[in-house]
């Protein structure tokens, strides 16, 4: 099936991806949004001649206005463009690739307008889940996973029609450029060092995420959210190869896992494609090329961000906004070289300590902790 798509985050690593997929694959493109980058807006839209264009960046919409004159593309700018890109008539399926918590009100448009949701942004469920995942049942809006992980994770559950039969969900992570690592070493690495992911190519937060581990917490409240799991059925394994994605555990003992090329088109494809498979341009696993398959425990202390985002998942509330927000802030200030490796966890620790969390909280009180902990993390480091 022909999918016509709102690409949020267009300029991004799945942003641009999903456009190979969309390209290779047939699928039109409605709207596309950046955030400031209107040079790549405009090729984008010369290319797959979107009706609507977005930029955030008032002067950045400006520019592309201009550089799009001679063109059919309408052009917005701010967060009612983004709105709008998620709620456009046309388009039935929505891929939510902006980057951090930008992305809450965007993807609540799209659920409310009953869209499917091809969702990359993970800290919108880490902030919201309960609150996006309840508003999309309502509105009968499948939520599809790009997350590899929990791609991999949805792919095993098709044909199981009764969840009381999953065990546990078992997450894979490749454990970062730092695995092995002691505290020591730690404190001694550098961005540029942070920035180098064994496996992945990805955008600079999910890259520093992933060698702090933060990633793995992340993805694990975005699993609890996703599947409805409690945090007992839920297990993370250290798995340096990235071949297998995650895998599912059944009541029998039965283990499924998907397998395939660290490359992020197939699971953008599959949130795209879903319930069929397609011809796509992902790069094909050759099994007989593979290193051996090895699996391992991961170190909540060392990595102190997994640790801070496990006990969240436990709190929930609104500590996992506080976590979210927080961990934004100091991955921003690691990025613009104002902080060192370690002090990321402790700035995260420390806002979690402050700031106190709230249950049953609704979008306002969820905005709210995400306001007091990126605060909190700023006097900390004043
Ligand atoms: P990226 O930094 O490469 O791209 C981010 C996109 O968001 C860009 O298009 C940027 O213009 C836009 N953006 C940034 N701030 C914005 C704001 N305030 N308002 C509106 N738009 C804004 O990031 P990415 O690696 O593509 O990741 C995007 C999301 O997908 C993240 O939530 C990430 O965790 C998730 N994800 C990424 C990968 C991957 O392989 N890159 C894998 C799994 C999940
Ligand atoms: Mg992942």
């Amino acid at each position: 099936m022909k999918r016509t798509l709102s690409v949020l985050g267009s300029s991004g690593s799945i942003g641009r991806q999903t456009l190979t997929v969309a390209e290779a694959c047939g699928h039109r493109v409605a709207a596309l949004t950046v955030n400031r980058s209107a040079e790549l807006a405009e090729a984008q839209a010369r290319q797959f001649r979107p009706r609507l264009a977005v930029a955030v960046d008032r002067a950045a919409a400006d520019d592309l206005r201009v550089r799009l004159s001679d063109t059919e593309t309408k052009v917005l700018a701010g967060e009612e463009g983004l709105l709008e890109a998620a709620s456009l008539p046309e388009a039935d399926t929505v891929v939510t690739a902006i980057v951090g918590v930008a992305g809450l009100r965007p993807t609540l448009a799209a659920v409310d307008c009953g869209k499917r949701i091809a969702l990359a942004n993970k800290e919108t469920l880490v902030c919201a889940g309960e609150l996006v995942m309840a508003r999309a049942k309502e509105r009968g809006a499948d939520i599809v996973p790009v997350d590899s992980e929990h791609s991999a994770i949805f792919q095993c559950l098709q044909g199981c029609h009764d969840r009381g039969e999953v065990r546990r969900l078992i997450i894979t992570a490749s454990g970062g450029p730092f695995y092995g690592k002691s505290c020591e070493e730690l404190s001694l690495v550098t961005k540029e060092q942070a920035l180098r992911h064994p496996n992945w190519s990805m955008g600079a937060k999910i890259t520093v995420d992933s060698a702090t581990l933060m990633n793995k917490g992340l993805e694990f409240i975005e699993a609890m959210r996703l599947y409805e799991m409690p945090p007992e059925k839920i297990q993370i394994v250290v798995h340096r190869e990235s071949i297998v994605h995650s895998l599912v555990e059944f009541e029998d003992g039965a283990i499924l896992a998907q397998l395939g090329s660290a490359d992020m088109c197939l699971p953008i494809q599959y949130a795209l494609t879903w319930p069929e498979r397609t011809p796509g341009p992902a790069r094909p696993l050759d099994l007989l090329n593979c290193p051996p398959l090895t699996f391992q425990r991961p170190d909540p202390d060392t990595f102190r961000c997994l640790g801070l985002a496990l006990e969240c998942a436990e709190r929930g509330g609104t500590s996992t906004a506080i976590l979210n927000g927080a961990n934004e802030a100091a991955v921003a200030l690691f990025l613009e070289d104002q902080i060192s490796f370690l002090d990321i966890s402790r700035l995260v620790e420390r806002a979690l300590a402050q700031v106190a969390p709230m249950d049953c909280p609704g979008l306002e009180d969820i905005l709210e902790a995400d306001r007091a902990a990126r605060a909190a993390v700023h006097d900390f480091v004043r």
